[in-house]
């Protein structure tokens, strides 16, 4: 089965959501705090996808990813948002997480993004198992066998889709890609999620692997049309 853990304080919207899980096939683990949340991990070491609420009465959403993340885990994780919100303070704190969707939500779209994470985080790995080499790009090594990053020598801890976007680069160095191509290649074409995820994870990965983030080098902004891999 595959192990969905959904966290959210209130009953109504956790019922709606793990109602809909089963639906589409997915075994919900349910947790009203973050503490839960982080013990049913413990519990269930073969989840795959989380979703996180943020408001929430003892830890927010963002620490329990933070402590998830800190713990080594690779899992995907989707952060539940209130409209009100601010954006950008949402995706300022999102350090973590590979995705998020604001509240409210429709089923369809919250389970098209955990379909596409949940074949994010090991619907690949057989395959490149079997053809698993490795990229080099100047400092950088990326082992896709392993799914590792190192720069230098040191290993760089990544998401998946953090992992993901920089196979993409690798593979296509000088090439300037649109924020759509990347969208589509890295989070499927079924995504319904916005192109912001897109700079959101970007600004992310720049602070990992740029030697000066504010003055990149590596993945260089093609001005309004994307990014590009190269130096
Ligand atoms: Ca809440």
């Amino acid at each position: 089965m595959k192990k969905v853990l959904v966290l959210e304080d209130e009953s109504s919207i956790r019922s709606f959501v793990v109602i809909n899980l089963k639906r589409s096939g997915y075994d919900p683990i349910e947790a009203q705090t973050g503490e839960q949340a982080l013990e049913q991990l413990r519990e269930n070491p073969d989840v795959r996808v989380a979703l996180l609420d943020v408001m929430l009465p003892d830890i927010d959403g963002f620490e329990v990813c933070r402590r998830i993340r800190a713990s080594g885990s690779k899992i995907g994780i989707i952060m539940l948002t209130a409209k009100s919100q601010e954006m950008d303070k949402v995706t300022g704190l999102m350090t973590g997480a590979d995705d998020y969707v604001t509240k409210p939500f429709s089923p369809a779209e919250l389970t098209a993004r955990i379909d596409a994470l949940y074949r994010r985080t090991g619907g690949e790995i057989e395959d490149e198992a079997l053809s698993g080499s490795e990229l080099i790009s100047g400092p950088f090594r990326l082992n896709t066998r392993n799914r590792t990053l190192e720069k230098g020598g040191t290993r760089i801890r990544l998401t998946q889709i953090e992992y993901a976007i920089m196979k993409l680069f690798m593979e296509s160095p000088g090439r300037a890609l649109s924020r759509e191509d990347i969208l589509n290649e890295v989070w499927g074409r079924d995504y319904y999620g916005e192109l912001k995820i897109v700079d959101v994870n970007i600004r992310r990965l720049r602070l990992k692997i740029e030697d000066s983030p504010t003055i990149p080098t590596y993945i260089t902004t093609v001005w309004g049309f994307g990014y590009k891999w190269g130096f």
